[in-house]
């Protein structure tokens, strides 16, 4: 296979990453590898701003880029800026991925569709399931409307009671209306609903912060709870470092299947790419990629 610098020439196409902060992010090996496999003319760098994100936004005109992925803290601030935004972006308030077409400048959002297709990649069925979804920020209500738009029984939604609370529940509304699917949000420290929720559900999906980070001993649910869980359920993570969260590691103590948020992640990139490129994400080569930069890091997967 030709090397990266082989393929760069006066007519390479630029895609980048804006967050802060950049630096840890994988989507540059995601997306380098796959330009290279597609023998597509383009580079991914990630940049982590820190000031004038107008600017940089700006610069995705001017420098003729092919798109943006955003992350935190972006994906919301970046709104005001675009020419258009996919329903579900609009729904969600929230973008993650950026087309530039003839400069004209559509936010999509693929946290959701990536986390649904990396499901199916593992051959889950989805439509006409029951789903406990825990939290309900940028990635939470992003699965949200993506399940609601894939034909999901029903979505129990647990959030914290405050300031945000009467913020989702509206969105959530719209997103029930739009998608004609049944959501049901609760405060999260509403535990009779919670526990309820846990047994009638065919999937438990983590979209808080609890088990990621300092707080890696955490885990959202009680040991109590846990027992609750069906074997039948499949307990899922948004969070992919660690890969096996405490829930993670308590579900399959259970007897139930996981599934953690590295799919997720290939997933989403994958869809921001076809979206870009009309190509399809090579991604098994991407995860083998992934494990091994992971391993020469940590000395380890899952460290
Ligand atoms: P976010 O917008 O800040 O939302 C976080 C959600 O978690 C909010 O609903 C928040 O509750 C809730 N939460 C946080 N701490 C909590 C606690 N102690 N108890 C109860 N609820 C709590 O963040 P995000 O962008 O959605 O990211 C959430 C997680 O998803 C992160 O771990 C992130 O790394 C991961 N993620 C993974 C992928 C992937 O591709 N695998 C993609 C995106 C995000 P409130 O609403 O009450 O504040």
């Amino acid at each position: 296979m030709s090397q990266l610098t082989d393929l760069i020439d006066g007519r390479t196409r630029l895609y980048g990453l804006f967050a802060h902060p950049a630096e840890h992010s994988l989507s540059p090996l995601m997306h380098n590898l796959s330009f290279q496999r597609r023998q597509i003319n383009a580079v991914y760098l990630a940049f982590d701003l820190t000031s004038d994100f107008s600017g940089a936004i700006q610069s995705i005109r001017e420098l003729n880029m092919g798109g943006v992925n955003l992350s935190m803290p972006f994906k919301k601030q970046v709104i005001p800026y675009l020419d258009e935004l996919t329903p579900t972006a609009k729904i969600v308030g929230a973008v993650n991925t950026v087309i530039h077409r003839q400069g004209r400048l559509i936010g999509a959002n693929t946290d959701g569709t990536g986390f649904f297709e990396n499901l199916r990649a593992h051959h889950y069925v989805i439509k006409n399931k029951t789903v406990t979804i825990l939290g309900a920020g940028g990635a939470g209500l992003s699965i949200i409307a993506a399940g609601a738009s894939e034909g999901l029984r029903m979505i129990h939604v647990f959030k914290r009671h405050n300031a945000t609370f009467p913020k989702v529940e509206a969105r959530l509304r719209d997103l029930a209306r739009f998608y004609q699917t049944p959501i049901r949000l609760y405060a999260y420290d509403d535990r009779t609903n919670l526990q309820r929720a846990v047994r009638a559900s065919d999937f438990l999906i983590n979209t808080t912060h609890i088990g990621m980070g300092n707080d890696r001993q955490s885990m959202p649910l009680t040991g109590e709870e846990m027992k609750l869980l069906l074997p039948t359920t499949v307990v899922c993570d948004v969070i992919y470092e660690p890969r096996k969260t405490r829930l993670l590691l308590a579900a399959e103590a259970s007897g139930c299947e996981t599934v953690n948020g590295l799919g997720m992640l290939i997933y989403q990139g994958a869809q921001s790419f076809k979206l870009w490129t009309h190509e399809e994400m090579p991604v098994d080569a991407v995860r083998a990629a992934i494990e091994k930069e992971s391993e020469n890091k940590n000395g380890g997967i899952g460290s």
